[in-house]
């Protein structure tokens, strides 16, 4: 079957991955290249990958006369694998992708143009996946850290920031298209100003993008190293009700000698203190967490410590990651745990979080609800991150109150009750 002749955007990954596809979608339309197809690569685990290639070929059987783009951190990563497929004509890095000469160009230039990310890291192009009522908008990239199961820093390069202008120029742009809420990403985000002149700190962007633009009626952020989380933050925190009650952690496990040997900066008592003083200064706040099951050297002891977090820390949403050991990483070198294992713990882990987060739920029923409608004009996100049902229709990108009345599948189920502000 030959599809049409449009650009098609296929994206692996995180949200800057997909706040990054919305760009390439403007600049290959803004090349005049239509019958063509990019595919933005995650290089987090080895299953990305795989979908990724399964994903290029398929798109080769349905499109024979596109031109395929393959780009993202895989391919930034290992250009020369990517460049040996038959399917891919032209192989990105993940600089090169965000130049507009590089399209224009596009096919009299190189099979790969891959470039030392290292070297030329381009400044966050402020990228924006927008919803008509949410935005992701990138304002962070890259990474200074080396965690030792992490090849991000290898896809992404070292940490860049946009600067505070920037950001609210971007802002106000979307505000003004009727975005009712920006959710802030990027890689480590926390790390946002550690390279812009006197070092501000993220509790300094977010102070003054609140200040600056003061129509924006809610601000979430992305996931939070919790060894960068300090008192200026909590106390911003626990004032600015525009920054929205729900805090995602890169928390990862919770055994010491596993983050050690992970190499992350938090000890499990620091990543609980911390949940503990953000909950003290917001009480009405979520929480959630990124944990890998299975990581190497882990026993049953050391798993059970990660295990038991997501009850003393009280997570509401816990993202799990089965380890998967990444070429070129220290921890690929480390004893591996077995498969099944990996398997079996992030099991445990699943039934564990889909429990928490049913609880969580189930606390929301008999209390209303501030959601931002979604795109769908039924569904709607709450503003600790509960996803909403609405009992009928509101125009999307609204504020508008519910009363929370029960569970529907996975969500809440709401009343609609009154529009709050368009
Ligand atoms: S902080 Fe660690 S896990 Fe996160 S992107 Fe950087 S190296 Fe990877």
């Amino acid at each position: 079957m030959n599809r049409p002749a449009e650009p098609e955007l296929i994206t692996f990954g995180c949200r800057l991955n997909a706040a990054e596809s919305e760009t390439l979608r403007r600049l290959a339309d803004g090349a005049g290249l239509t019958d063509i197809a990019v595919v933005n690569t995650c290089a987090v685990t080895a299953e990305a990958e795989r979908q990724a290639r399964q994903a290029i070929r398929r798109l080769r059987r349905e499109r024979p006369s596109a031109t395929i783009v393959v780009t993202g951190c895989a391919a930034q990563i290992d250009p020369a694998a990517y460049t040996a497929l038959l399917e891919a004509d032209r192989v990105l890095g993940n600089a090169e992708k965000l130049d507009p000469a590089v399209w224009r160009s596009l096919a009299q230039g190189p099979r790969q143009r891959v470039g030392d990310i290292m070297c030329i890291a381009p400044r966050p192009t402020l990228a924006v996946s927008e919803q008509r009522s949410r935005a992701f908008l990138e304002v962070q990239q890259g990474c200074d850290h080396r965690c030792t199961f992490c090849v991000i820093p290898y896809g992404r390069g070292n940490s860049r920031s946009a600067t505070l202008d920037e950001v609210v120029e971007r802002a106000r742009t979307l505000v003004r298209a009727g975005v009712s809420e920006i959710v802030l990403t990027g890689v480590d985000l926390v790390s946002w100003g550690r390279d812009l002149p006197g070092s501000p700190a993220l509790a300094d962007l977010l102070a003054g993008l609140l200040h600056d633009v003061p129509a924006l009626p809610r601000l979430r952020l992305s996931s939070l190293d919790p060894a960068a989380l300090d008192g200026v933050f909590v106390r911003l925190f626990a004032t600015e009700k525009r920054l929205m009650p729900h805090i995602h952690l890169s928390l990862q496990a919770g055994d010491d000698l596993i983050l050690k040997r992970m190499k992350r900066r938090h000890s499990r008592a620091q990543g609980l203190e911390i949940v503990a003083r953000l909950r003290a200064a917001r009480p009405e706040a979520s929480f959630g967490a990124d944990l890998i099951a299975g990581f190497p050297t882990e026993d049953e002891a050391m798993f059970s410590r990660s295990l038991a977090l997501i009850d003393e820390a009280g997570l509401d949403f816990v993202h799990v990651f089965p380890f998967s050991p990444r070429a070129g990483t220290p921890a690929a070198q480390m004893r591996p745990v077995a498969p099944a294992v990996v398997q079996a713990r992030a099991g445990r882990l699943r039934d564990a979080a889909a429990r928490a987060q049913a609880a969580f739920l189930a606390r929301q029923v008999g209390q209303p609800a501030s959601i931002v409608v979604e795109r769908s004009g039924r569904r709607g996100i709450a503003e600790n991150f509960a996803p909403v049902i609405l009992d009928r229709p509101a125009p999307p990108g609204t504020i508008v109150t519910a009363w929370i009345h029960g569970l529907e599948r996975d969500a809440l189920a709401g009343t609609l009750l009154a529009a709050a502000a368009a």
